[in-house]
């Protein structure tokens, strides 16, 4: 199966500030080994990620790319892999069709997979706009407790994601323990 991340608050700890450098970029416990036991057991890890700190001149994209070695390093010392790193660079201003909750990132990731379509892939993310960016592609929507995960949590039972029902986990660690089981994801509305 392809497991789509969002990569900051789900991959790396995130606090609602820009991580602006490689020494600032620190795996969430657990997410690096979750990534390996995911790729070890045949799924396939692609990674959608919006990046308006580059538009906003916070940091370049060789920091960017510093940082996607880092994870890259650590996730290989585990044994894993990921296949494609998408990212939005543009401001939310510019009129881009990449940023999340728009889909061109997840486009991106299928062309480069030489996929049909992104239905029954799973997208992973701590805030609305994954999930929304996930269901308009047809995959399962996964919201996970780690960075903005327990705010965009409340704001689903004020608002549902349209058209998707979404599974809940404290974090990506928890979210690969339900699907490495094969009992299913618990979906909560
Ligand atoms: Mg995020
Ligand atoms: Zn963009």
């Amino acid at each position: 199966m392809l497991i789509i991340l969002d990569r900051d608050g789900v991959i790396n700890e995130y606090d609602g500030s820009y991580i602006c450098t490689v020494d600032d970029w620190h795996p969430i416990p657990g997410s690096i080994e979750a990534m390996a036991r995911l790729y070890k057991a045949g799924h396939r890890i692609a990674i959608a990620t919006n990046q308006s700190g580059i538009a906003r001149g916070f940091y370049g994209t060789d920091i960017l790319d510093g940082m996607h070695e880092k994870m890259t390093r650590l996730l290989a010392a585990e044994g894993g892999q990921v296949e494609f790193i998408a990212y939005c660079p543009h401001h939310p201003d510019d009129g881009c069709s990449c940023r999340k909750p728009l889909t061109g990132l997840l486009e991106q990731i299928q062309n480069h997979l030489q996929l049909d379509t992104l239905e029954g892939a799973i997208m992973v993310g701590d805030s609305r706009k994954d999930l929304e960016a996930g269901a308009a592609e047809n995959c399962q929507p996964v919201l996970v407790r780690t960075g903005n995960g327990k705010d965009t949590k409340r704001s689903l039972k004020a608002r549902a994601i349209p058209g998707a029902s979404v599974a809940i986990y404290d974090n990506l660690s928890a979210f690969a323990d339900a699907l490495l089981s094969g009992s299913g994801l618990e979906l909560v509305n």
